[in-house]
């Protein structure tokens, strides 16, 4: 309750001044007292000739005395009204000051929550923050569990820590808090109908909803095992405390369901895109392929070529280049048919394959019945000794062919071309002397190997 001190109201120069004047003008012998019966203005022996004595009133008590004729009551009037006016001037500052606070406090409060990220801390902060604002044994933050729709104990300081109280909506002091969304103050639990008794005594109870923007979200409780009386400026504090928990609760539960929703995402696209790479590695393979025989196309080939002579070029190493033909395979399909034409290709490009085994050579097909193997980093020596390699192999199939001028298998004529890449030339000369020195082995009578060198 505000008090008004009379003696410090009438002491106030202007005040005392006037009171002064105005005792001398309507009666010398008005007195006034303070309410414990200090005199304050006028003579103190004036008591004994006086028989009226009229109250000073503010609006909440008796804060002095005038003593005098009936003049005195005149006075009581006027002094009563500057009580009264300092009385709501002093509450107003009261009130204005609370507010003040108030307004700090929740600032504080919000710019502490604002740096707490995840739901765990945030509790843990408003479970310590509650306990150094109201004071009691137990605090404890109880939220809705989605699936069962009940109130269960998230985090708790104190007695109630090591609970697992499980409650219903609307059961419980907790449970109407949360239905109706008014926090309460229950000073003796034990006298409200409502009250479940846990494990723990308690004998103060003051419980809040934490309500944001998409519900109630739970409860948070404090409660005091010794009888203890919440006042209402406690609840008022302990809702303007729960008020951002909520919000920031609710915050941290969006932030969370973004975050696992862009990990989701993020791995999806993680997948397509390994399951693009993948697909189009697979398009890159079958785009650098021949579809009959399953090696390098001449795409492929050309690529090839290109890309290890102008490496070679700068590492000053050599390149070998075989081109391979089957003889007389016009006359093979004519005999055996289209298909074991191709079947025949088929076996072919298998051996050659064989006979190449190093990964850096390639076996491509340069068109028709001719092959084409791309040997970087081999001499001519080396070219000539792969050529005498797949001869072999391709003499091991012994392929019947009935109608060839010269042999009863399939056979094959390669031209070999070596050089060490240089501006000088072009893969293309490499071609063309390989292709000359085929030329020269289908003339010298086929099923033979011949090497041709670049001009100088
Ligand atoms: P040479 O000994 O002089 O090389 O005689 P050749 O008959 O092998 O040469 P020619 O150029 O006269 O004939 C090549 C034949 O290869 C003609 C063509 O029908 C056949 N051919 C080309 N591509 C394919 C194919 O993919 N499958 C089949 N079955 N035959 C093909
Ligand atoms: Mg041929
Ligand atoms: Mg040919």
């Amino acid at each position: 309750m505000i008090h008004i001190n009379l003696k410090k109201l009438i002491s106030k120069p202007d005040i005392s001044l006037a009171m002064k004047n105005l005792v001398a003008a309507l009666d010398p012998n008005i007195a006034i007292w303070d309410a414990k019966g200090t005199i304050l203005i006028g003579n103190a022996n004036s008591l004994e000739h006086l028989s009226q004595k009229y109250p000073i009133k503010t609006a909440s008590e008796i804060v002095g005395w005038v003593t005098g004729s009936e003049k005195a009551e005149l006075f009581v009037q006027i002094i009563s009204y500057i009580a009264n006016q300092e009385l709501e001037k002093k509450t107003l500052a009261i009130e204005t000051l609370e507010k003040y606070e108030e307004i700090n406090f929740l600032y504080e409060i919000s710019s502490k929550f604002a740096v707490c990220v995840g739901i765990k801390e945030i509790i843990e902060f408003v479970i310590s923050e509650a306990q150094k604002l109201i004071g009691g044994t137990n605090v404890s933050v109880m939220l809705i569990n989605e699936e069962t729709k009940k109130l269960e104990i998230i985090a708790a300081r104190g007695q109630e820590n090591n609970q697992k109280t499980v409650m219903e909506a609307g059961v419980g002091i907790a449970g109407h808090v949360l239905a109706s969304g008014e926090a309460e103050i229950v000073n003796d639990v034990d006298s409200d109908p409502r009250y479940i008794p846990g494990e723990n005594q308690i004998n103060s109870l003051l419980c809040a909803p934490l309500i944001a923007a998409s519900g109630t979200l739970g409860v948070i409780n404090i409660s005091n095992a010794n009888p203890t009386h919440y006042t209402a400026q406690d609840l008022k504090r302990f809702k303007a405390l729960a008020a951002p928990a909520a919000v920031a609760i609710e915050n941290a539960r969006l932030y969370e369901q973004l975050r696992e929703y862009s990990r989701n995402l993020e791995q999806q696209v993680a997948q397509r895109t390994a399951q693009l790479e993948r697909a189009n590695q697979e398009l890159q393979r079958l785009a650098s392929l021949d579809g009959l025989t399953q090696v390098g196309n001449r795409r492929r080939f050309d690529e090839y070529l290109m890309e290890n002579w102008q490496r070679l070029i700068n590492e000053i190493a050599p390149m070998s280049l075989i081109m391979c033909d089957v003889d007389c395979f016009k006359s093979y399909n004519d005999s055996y048919g289209h298909l074991m034409g191709d079947d025949c290709l088929q076996r072919i490009a298998k051996a050659i394959t064989c006979a190449v085994k190093h990964p850096a050579y390639l076996v491509a097909r340069y068109g028709g019945e001719e092959f084409a193997i791309v040997l970087p980093n081999t001499s001519a020596r080396g070219g000539m000794y792969i050529a005498e390699t797949i001869k072999i192999e391709i003499e091991w199939l012994k392929i019947p062919h009935i109608q060839s001028s010269v042999s009863k298998y399939v056979t094959v004529s390669m031209g070999v071309s070596s050089t060490i890449p240089s501006e000088q030339y072009s893969p293309q000369d490499l071609i063309a002397a390989a292709d000359i020195a085929l030329y020269e082995a289908k003339n010298q009578g086929r099923d033979r190997i011949v090497f041709q060198a670049l001009p100088d």
